[in-house]
């Protein structure tokens, strides 16, 4: 094993969103993957139950998109979009403008989710202002939602921890409660039938703020990263409704429900409301090369660009939006996606999916369990006083035995990637069942 794959330092990588001490005194190493397989520096297979971080959805390795990188690379290795045009971030544009939602085909490239979703708020603030509307400022998010790490979606985002130990946030945001509700929804089989009516509590900050105060709602269709909370039935509808009767733009976070893990090719399409303004990341490119996105309409492009005077209308973007490589990436992922209908394949295997999710319903701890498209959320309950330690154990265990999950809280998230098969899903579903039965005391 050569020093790539076994390094013999770990001091200096500051690893993100990770318990570093643990982590340095238990390393678990991935060296290599391919198709829906993880290998470990020891030569282990571990099957991939997170797509990674919710983004290798075309399965990992792919020759496609690995050779459009390296062709890209010889040709045209970086060049700016500042000012500058390369043909390649037009071609990825004008590509991703195909399928994203009717008319929401003007698109603005970053590099992460995080961008992506500061980026929407700053065009949300930018729109308004442009029409006249400068008192618009207020942005609303949801609890338990997750948008990343800048200011703007730490700050519209609703996770206590993300918050907490940095305390300066952006002024002038509130929350939406969320939607996860055990006592009534527990256990549903794809989105929860009640609760609707949380949408409503837009409608009290609207009495609360004044409309004329507030510019964007954000909310995931599917919230992931706290747990997975599927919306339930007619929730987002309602708060499309709520947005229109007010002026607000609706702005759907859709970093890990697009390209084709909700079974189409975006959220916004398998639940039936489309958005202002979309982000996207992760499944774009396959995370073969890091790379965001942000949707909108014509209307919002153009009065921006429209009616600002003439230069610079978007005071905005990043060294490397639209940057070759992750646009030679993109592109090949999207017609990997065409090709293979990934899509397609994802809302095929998504009855069994579900099914075999829910066989591990009557596991001892097990509280609930959530699916949507092909994601699901296996809720445990705590071990007393000691919070997430039964997730974190269990994770270990999989782990251990060839299985990558990932843990919130003391809640299971599963996103395989959209080539998994029935085969696979059987595999995640005992070895997730043996560890949860593992650590039952
Ligand atoms: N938005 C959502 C819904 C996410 O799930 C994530 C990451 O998981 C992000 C934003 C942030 O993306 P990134 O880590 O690429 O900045």
């Amino acid at each position: 094993m050569n020093e790539i794959a076994r390094p013999n330092n770990l001091d200096a990588f500051w690893m993100p969103y990770s318990a570093n001490r643990a982590f340095k005194a238990n390393p678990r190493m991935l060296a290599r993957a391919e198709g829906m397989y993880y290998y470990t520096n020891d030569n282990r297979e571990i099957l991939d139950g997170t797509a990674g971080l919710w983004c290798c959805n075309a399965g990992h390795g792919r020759r496609e998109i690995v050779e459009a990188i390296q062709r890209q690379a010889a040709v045209l290795d970086f060049a700016p979009t500042f000012q500058m045009g390369h043909p390649i971030a037009f071609q990825a544009a004008a590509r991703l403008a195909e399928i994203t939602p009717e008319g929401m085909d003007r698109v603005f490239f970053t590099n992460s989710g995080s961008e992506s979703a500061d980026t929407a708020l700053k065009i949300a603030l930018a729109y308004h202002r442009a029409r006249g509307e400068a008192g618009r400022t207020r942005l609303i998010g949801r609890e338990r939602g997750y948008h990343g790490v800048g200011f703007g979606g730490m700050s519209v985002g609703g996770i206590g921890t993300n918050r907490k130990q940095f305390g300066a946030m952006l002024p002038y945001v509130d929350h939406l409660p969320h939607t996860l509700d055990l006592a009534r929804n527990a256990f549903s089989a794809g989105l929860p039938a009640h609760g609707a009516e949380a949408a409503d509590a837009l409608e009290a900050l609207v009495a609360l703020h004044g409309a004329e105060t507030i510019a964007a709602v954000m909310v995931e269709p599917v919230a992931g990263s706290t747990g997975v909370l599927p919306p339930p039935e007619g929730y987002l509808a309602r708060l499309r409704a709520i947005c229109d009767r007010h002026g607000i733009l609706l702005i759907f976070d859709e970093v890990i429900t697009g390209f084709g893990r909700m079974g189409t090719n975006f959220g916004a399409e398998r639940l039936g409301t489309t958005p202002d303004i979309m982000t996207m990341a992760k499944g774009l490119t396959n995370a073969a090369v890091p790379m965001g996105a942000v949707a909108v309409g014509h209307g919002i492009y153009d009065a921006i660009v429209h009616g600002a005077p003439a230069g610079i209308e978007l005071f905005h973007g990043y060294t490397y939006s639209g940057h070759p490589l992750a646009s030679a990436a993109a592109i090949a992922t999207m017609d990997l996606q065409r090709a293979e209908d990934l899509p397609g394949r994802a809302r095929a295997i998504e009855p069994y999916w579900e099914r075999s999710m829910h066989s591990l319903r009557g596991l001892a701890n097990v509280i609930d369990i959530r699916n949507a498209g092909l994601i699901a959320g296996i809720e445990l309950s705590p071990r007393a006083g000691k919070p997430t330690d039964r997730a974190v154990r269990v994770f270990q265990r999989c782990f251990d035995a060839g299985l990558l999950i990932r843990t919130t809280g003391d809640i299971i998230a599963l996103s395989p990637p959209l080539i998994v098969e029935t085969a696979h899903v059987d595999r995640i579903v005992e070895t997730l069942g043996d560890a949860i039965r593992a650590e039952a005391a």
